[in-house]
């Protein structure tokens, strides 16, 4: 098979690439390693920025999202035992967060592309990437027991932090900046209304909470948990009784409880590599860098990426013209860098890290009181939270 750009991955990143490049008349075709329906249920990111909705619904996969999404206009900050609101929309001059699960962007932009044509292969094993700094470069893989390549003009790496592509640098290319967490996070999606029409962050001594919803009937909830944490051990009674003691407040609320349908660990990592692109291969998402989840901007930073890989490789195809694909790194990792910073202060304000003396502890509530109280601070909580303006 031959195509433009081959794309590695059916992630957001891959999919949204896959879609903005047909808008722009160039062909793609993009491989996954799993079926079209596990990528269609796995439970993931539910925060969206308000640019990433509006690329959604201006490029056409967005009539779903608009019927289905919950526009928030604030989400509030919880400690010692008080809520406190963030006011984003008024903050920010307009703009807002919509939740709207990962996995129905996954099955809208599946469908736009099967629709164009795609194509998209599923189930496919054994990808490798070849010829990157050459001019005709490669992906093979095996498809139901047979080898198949797809020559391309450019590759895009968009298999996720687990994915091959990454790894396919030469050694000696990439730096690697990592940090780690001493915590986890401990996840439920339960089937139970949402208590509070908004997302709630809790700073409490037992550890962060987080109050959240995928709908008007299912609610998603997060402890922090150590790192190597046993989910065996969590019975859905411990994760109530938990959630309770570090989510309700001194008005008397807590969350809406009810039957416990999907529970997990996820683990938090600060993670970039410099640069995300060589020869003719272009990392995209979750292959070049990694948040934490609390400042929820993982999906939007992997769909910011490939807004740039776009115009990029479309202004190479209408002209010629390399500029654009050869700052792609560097216009990318100026956005990626800022969001790595905000997410990094979301986590570390609202954790409890063990070896705390009482010391951080006490600047943290310092910190949320100052932030909850200067309307400065509110306001670059604000801009953050509901994402930064693209810069091209
Ligand atoms: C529990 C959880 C909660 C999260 N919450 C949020 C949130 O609230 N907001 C937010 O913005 N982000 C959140 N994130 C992060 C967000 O889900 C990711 O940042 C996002 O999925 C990145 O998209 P991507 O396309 O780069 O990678 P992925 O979604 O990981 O997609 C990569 C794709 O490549 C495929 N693949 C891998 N290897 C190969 C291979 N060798 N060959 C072919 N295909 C391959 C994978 O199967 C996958 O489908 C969360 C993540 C988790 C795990």
């Amino acid at each position: 098979m031959r195509t433009q750009v081959g794309i590695v991955g059916a992630g957001p990143a891959g999919l949204m690439l896959s879609h903005l490049l047909h808008l722009e008349g160039i062909e793609s075709a993009v491989v996954e390693a799993r079926s079209r329906e596990y990528i269609e249920e796995r439970v993931r990111a539910g925060v969206l920025e308000q640019g990433t909705v509006d690329l959604l619904i201006h490029t056409g996969v967005g009539e779903r999202l608009k019927r289905q999404g919950l526009v928030h206009h604030g989400i509030e900050l919880s400690f010692g035992g008080r809520r406190h609101r963030i006011n984003l929309t008024e903050l920010t001059g307009g703009s807002a967060i919509t939740v709207y699960a990962q996995h129905e962007v996954i099955k809208d932009l599946v469908k736009a592309r099967l629709d164009a044509g795609g194509p998209v292969l599923f189930d496919i094993e054994d990808t490798g990437v070849h010829g990157l700094d050459s001019d005709a470069p490669a992906i093979r893989f095996r498809k139901d027991g047979e080898i198949q390549e797809i020559s391309c003009d450019f590759i895009a790496g968009c298999d996720g932090f687990h994915g091959v592509c990454r790894d396919s640098f030469p050694s000696g290319v990439l730096n690697i900046y990592e940090r780690s967490y001493p915590f986890a996070w401990l996840g439920i999606l339960a089937e139970a209304p949402p208590a509070s029409e908004e997302l709630i962050y809790t700073y409490h001594q037992r550890g962060f909470a987080l109050f959240s919803m995928r709908s008007q009937a299912i609610t998603r909830l997060y402890l922090q948990c150590a790192p190597d944490e046993d989910i065996g051990q969590w019975p859905d009674d411990r994760i109530w009784g938990e959630l309770r003691a570090r989510l309700a407040t001194s008005d008397g609320w807590s969350p809406t409880e009810g039957p416990v349908l999907q529970k997990g660990i996820t683990g938090m990592r600060s993670f970039v590599v410099e640069p995300m692109q060589f020869g003719r291969m272009f990392l995209a998402g979750d292959a070049a860098h990694i948040v934490p989840p609390t400042g929820a901007k993982g999906l939007n930073l992997a769909i910011a990426d490939v807004r740039v890989l776009a115009r990029a490789l479309a202004e190479f195809y209408a002209s010629g013209r390399r500029d654009l694909l050869d700052q792609y790194s560097r216009t990318c990792l100026r956005r990626a860098w800022k969001v790595q910073r905000f997410s990094w202060w979301m986590t570390s304000m609202l954790h409890r890290f063990d070896e705390d003396s009482g010391f951080d502890q006490r600047r943290q509530l310092a910190e949320l009181d100052y932030l909850t109280s200067s309307r400065a601070a509110m306001t670059a909580l604000a801009e953050n939270y509901v994402g930064l303006p693209m810069e091209w």
